[in-house]
């Protein structure tokens, strides 16, 4: 651990207090009761000498394993899935959850206020879903649950519900306002001119400042970067100069270096977790600190790199999630486009756009923010990457039903699945814009598989 960084160096009686009422908790825990049964905190040193708890040790803990408290006491249960498959489980209290969504609207009072309508797009399974909800029961604001992985809120149903509340805050994923916006340009809606959208509330993925800058100047609104776990619940959320802030009160970073930049794994002790506490827990995040902000607020700044297991290496650089989505979001901005996906192969990231009207040098944007990597832009065609017809039929999702009345006009409904979901069913010209993208993706495909594409530069 870095001491010299400002979540250490404020180590005084008050963090240790804090430490140690976390190891406390922690210690009521299958977990943690064996590895904490003998410790004591007093000074800094008791706490840096225990070991980091990782998240195999979660899985191996089992369902009821990080529970610290009677099932009685909990009132929400959360699940995370590791690259591998596997889940970690997380028990919170009513007060777990309070935390985090007070902090939450403490810090954003001007976004989360009375009256405001917030399109809450967060999946149902995540927990920033169920914080928006608290938030607003506070008195934060009006909450739209309209999750987006459960089909009775498919993308179009969501646009329309912005459209028609008058919504100010759209919470959910990065991708989300990328595809809102694609579906309301589809539709001939300007989302900065015709939706009353001021604040993007935006976590679970990387969020570089090319794809922040184009999200806030197409949407004409603020882009606030939520960070957490379903883990620790809330870390942080970015003030208004765009520097993700830490929420020292909730919980205890330490960065641990890796390698010889200035990125980190963060490891987190949570102080205001009851319900599963985690003492020294390595999130498996890399992280690069930052210096004061000049908006005033001392809590130290992050960058989130994205996880250690996701890097890259390429042209002897060791790139993250947020290092790709950043020049990737560069390239396709140059070509006046959100839409983009970038393939990672042996020399060089290529980089396919949707292009839109920009003239810009899409190559050169992405180097920029990536210098000494090969980049390669490939411009395609719209509905090659994203196709926002389909979209819009995606399946419709019913009440389920065990009877239909086939007299009347309507469905004819002959089984269970009928009843609960009808996929779209393609009309001519959509089957054949579909077989024409299937047919040029898997070309490419082939392409970009042959050796010679595959070549080092220097040997073509
Ligand atoms: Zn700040």
């Amino acid at each position: 651990m870095n001491p010299d960084h400002p979540s250490v160096a404020r180590a005084g009686t008050d963090l240790l207090d804090a430490l140690a009422a976390a190891v406390e908790r922690a210690r009521s825990s299958e977990l943690y009761r064996e590895r904490l049964a003998r410790v004591a905190v007093r000074r800094l040193e008791d706490f840096l000498a225990l070991p980091l708890t990782t998240r195999a040790d979660l899985q191996q803990a089992g369902v009821h394993g990080t529970r610290a408290v009677p099932l009685s006491e909990v009132c929400h249960y959360g699940e995370s899935s590791g690259t591998s498959g596997t889940t970690n489980s997380v028990w919170l209290t009513r007060a777990d959850l309070l935390r985090s969504a007070r902090a939450i609207r403490a810090a954003h009072p001007d976004v989360f206020a009375a009256g405001r309508i917030i399109l809450n797009r967060f999946p149902f399974m995540a927990a920033p879903a169920h914080l928006i909800e608290l938030i607003a029961q506070e008195g934060g604001g009006v909450a739209i649950p309209a999750g987006n992985i459960n089909w009775d809120v498919p993308f179009p149903r969501a646009l329309e519900l912005a459209h028609s509340t008058g919504a100010q805050v759209l919470a959910g994923l990065p991708l989300e306002p990328v595809i809102l916006a694609e579906l309301a340009a589809a539709r001939g809606l300007d989302v900065a001119r015709d939706l009353a959208v001021d604040a993007l509330f935006l976590g679970g993925a990387a969020l570089p400042p090319a794809l922040q800058q184009r999200l806030a100047r197409v949407w004409g609104a603020r882009v606030i970067e939520l960070y957490g776990s379903t883990e620790t619940m809330l870390l942080g959320t970015s003030c208004a100069r765009g520097t993700l802030h830490l929420e020292t009160d909730l919980a205890h970073c330490e960065l641990m270096p890796v390698g010889p930049g200035d990125e980190a794994r963060l490891v987190v002790t949570t102080l205001g977790l009851e319900g599963s506490p985690l003492v020294r827990f390595d999130t498996g995040d890399v992280v690069r600190g930052g210096p004061p902000c000049r908006c005033g607020d001392p809590r130290p700044g992050l960058v989130v790199l994205g996880r250690e297991a996701d890097a890259i290496d390429l042209a002897g650089r060791r790139l993250f999630p947020y290092d790709v989505i950043d020049a990737g979001s560069a390239a396709a901005d140059a070509l006046d486009s959100a839409v983009f996906f970038v393939v990672v192969l042996d020399d060089r990231l290529l980089v396919r756009v949707e292009a839109g009207r920009g003239g810009g040098d899409p190559a050169r944007a992405a180097e920029a923010r990536l210098p000494g990597v090969r980049i390669e832009v490939e411009r395609v065609a719209a509905g090659m990457l994203l196709d926002v017809e389909g979209l819009s039929r995606s399946p419709r999702v019913y009440k389920p039903v065990l009877v239909a009345d086939w007299r009347r006009s309507g469905r004819r409904i002959l089984t269970v699945d009928e009843g609960l979901i009808e996929w779209p069913r393609p009309t001519w010209a959509e089957g054949g814009r579909w077989l024409m993208r299937t047919l040029r993706t898997a070309a490419r495909r082939r392409r970009l598989g042959r050796p010679r594409d595959l070549a080092p530069v220097g040997e073509r």
